[in-house]
This record gives structure tokens, C-alpha cells and sequence, in this order.
């Protein structure tokens, strides 16, 4: 059997990966499908990729498989023959990242998890395999202007904020997990109408539609590939855009524009700003929105504690530091985790 971990380190891994000279394709993909051993799945589809040179980091569970990797351009025909070989995976939808430069990853990782999208379900009954109906941009745009259609934004607080379709209502929390009963309870008496839902890519949205239909609900329906796919065919057939402000992702710039305005305001001086930015203070790292001024005048920290903490010589922040665990800090307006520190 092939050795299914790398022994080099990482960072020979990544000095090799710059001396490529071959460019790569960056690209994500998802399935919700039965996977009865995921084990041996995971090492099959391992030792396949590894001979294609794919990097990445592939999550595999009895639900499915969710992916985010880069083949060698020379490979990608292979790849995808491969992959389509899979029968659950035929004609799966590949979600090749524009600018992107293919050094996100240098190595395969591929590994098994209860769960491809935590959830927090305990159902036993709960089936991936009754999901609610795609619609793409198309038919999301004639859906949302009928009368009594409800729209559901199935993403975090903080990507809601800068950016989400008109009139889409938010489920208020930090995790998905939450946001799944929340929903249906939110929803109760709404069983009967019919609800789109979506997220950033499609993979969240298309478990919370499986779910809601699991508690009832009849007409739900879920955006193919989400904000991202939504905006390519906007643009691509000229379509009337529907998505307000910005598409939170993480990668450098943190989000993209698909509409003109700016819909959220600086967390520190409240003018309309949609530039997220982490705190500066490595003990803190607090993701939040804040303006040009802001960011001098704070030293692109989050509070006047964390700047004056930011201000110390390194060695004393790392005193300060000491025995504090960050878990991921999100600024959450109805938690106000900011407020009282500035
Ligand atoms: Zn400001
Ligand atoms: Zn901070």
C-alpha cells in the first residue's frame, strides 16, 4: 500500500511546490452521497490523486466528500476523468477558482470526520438523501419576485453583514449548528411557503434545505453552488443582479464586490465600510470590520486594550499572552463582543 503520509516537512513542501515550474489549477468540489466505508474510500481516493500530484484538503464522512485542491494544469484532464469515474461523483460541478495563483497548497491531505459540514444533528433519521430542489440564478431571480417567497441566508453573522440578497432574512448565529433548529423555529408557521435558501458555495444550504424538510417543511428549495456560482451566471447571461454589497470568502481580500454599495459600517466609527480585517494584537485576532481612519487611529487593532498591548515590545506580548487561549473570534453585532473593549 502507498505511504499515505508525506515524511518531508512542511516547509520543504512548500520550497518544492515554488520550484515548480508547471502551473495549477485551483479548484473545489462537494457531494452529499453514501459513503459506507470511509476509510477505505479515503485511501483509494488517496493513492489516485497522489499519482495525479493533486495538493489539498479533501474532508470525507458517511455523508459525502467536500474538497478544496490544485492539480498541475497537465493532470486536469486525468483528474476529472478520474473523478467522474466515481459513480456518485459523475458530472459532479467543479468550481474552478479564478485568480488564483494554484500555491495554496503543497501537500494531499485527505481526512475522514464524522460530518463533512458539522451540524449537530442527533437524528438517526435525519437523510442527506431527501434534500430540497436546486434553483440557479435564473429561476432564483423569478422565485424571490414572486409574492411570499422567503429567503433564507444560511451563513454567518459576519458574512451576512457586508453582503446578502434582497430581502433575506438572517438566522442569527456564529455556527451552523445553531442556525439549523433556529431556523425552524424561526420558520414554524411558515411551512407551506416556499423558502430558498443559500450560502457562500452551496454546501451549507444544501443540508439545511434536507433539514428542513426533515421537520416539515414542503417547498424548499436551495441555490446551486451558492453566491459564488449565482454571480458568475448573473454576469456571465447578464442577468439583474440580486445580491447586495459584498461575498465574504477567505482568501486575501477577504470578500468579493458583486454589488456596488457598501451595506455595513466600520465596527469602530460606524461610517459605511465593508473591509473586514483581523486585530492586529496576536493575542486577539478579533475578525471585524474597520475603515481606513480607523485603522490608524486604532493601529488596525480592535480596542485601545489591544493597541496598547500591540504597542509593547514583543517579548512582553508574549507575557501577556501567556495561559490565553483564542478560540475564533467573530465580531457578532447582537453579541456586542466589541463594544464594551473600545
Ligand atoms: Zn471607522
Ligand atoms: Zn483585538
Amino acid at each position: 500500500m502507498a505511504v499515505l503520509h508525506n515524511r518531508i516537512s512542511q516547509k520543504e513542501l512548500k520550497e518544492k511546490l515554488y520550484q515548480e515550474s508547471e502551473p495549477r489549477v485551483t479548484l473545489s468540489f462537494y457531494q452529499y452521497f453514501k459513503i459506507d466505508e470511509p476509510v477505505s474510500f479515503r485511501d483509494e481516493f488517496y493513492r489516485n490523486l497522489n499519482a495525479l500530484k493533486v495538493f489539498g484538503r479533501i474532508y470525507v464522512a458517511h455523508e459525502g466528500i467536500n474538497a478544496q485542491v490544485s492539480v498541475p494544469t497537465s493532470e486536469y484532464d486525468n483528474f476529472k476523468k478520474y473523478i467522474y469515474s466515481i459513480p456518485s461523483l459523475e458530472n459532479v460541478r467543479l468550481n474552478i477558482a479564478v485568480d488564483n495563483d494554484g500555491k495554496s497548497f503543497w501537500v494531499l491531505k485527505i481526512k475522514v470526520r464524522t460530518k463533512i459540514v458539522a451540524d449537530g444533528i442527533r437524528d438517526h433519521t435525519f437523510d442527506m438523501g431527501k434534500k430540497g430542489q436546486y434553483v440557479e440564478a435564473e429561476e432564483f431571480n423569478r422565485f424571490t419576485d414572486e409574492p411570499g417567497t422567503i429567503i433564507v441566508d444560511m451563513r454567518n453573522h459576519y458574512e451576512y453583514e457586508v453582503g446578502h440578497f434582497e430581502n433575506a432574512i438572517e438566522i442569527p448565529s456564529d455556527t451552523f449548528r445553531e442556525q439549523l433548529p433556529m431556523a425552524v423555529n424561526m420558520l414554524a408557521d411558515k411551512k407551506d411557503s416556499k423558502i430558498i435558501m443559500y450560502c457562500t458555495g452551496g454546501i451549507r444550504c444544501e443540508k439545511a434545505s434536507a433539514y428542513m424538510l426533515h421537520n416539515g417543511f414542503k417547498n424548499v428549495f436551495h441555490l446551486e453552488g451558492g453566491i459564488i456560482q449565482y454571480a458568475n451566471v448573473v454576469k456571465q447571461k447578464d442577468l439583474p443582479n440580486k445580491f447586495l454589497g459584498k461575498n465574504f470568502v477567505f482568501d486575501d481580500r477577504l470578500g468579493e464586490k458583486i454589488g456596488d454599495e457598501i451595506i455595513s459600517h466600520c465596527h469602530q466609527c460606524g461610517q459605511p465600510c465593508d473591509l473586514h480585517t483581523n486585530c492586529k494584537n496576536d493575542g486577539c485576532h478579533l475578525l471585524f470590520i474597520q475603515c481606513e481612519s480607523c485603522k490608524i487611529k486604532y493601529d488596525a487593532c480592535c480596542s485601545l486594550e489591544c493597541q496598547a498591548i500591540y504597542n509593547l515590545p514583543e517579548a512582553e506580548q508574549k507575557e501577556v499572552r501567556k495561559g490565553k487561549k483564542n478560540g475564533i473570534m467573530v465580531f457578532n453585532k447582537s453579541r456586542e463582543r466589541i463594544r464594551p473593549r473600545l
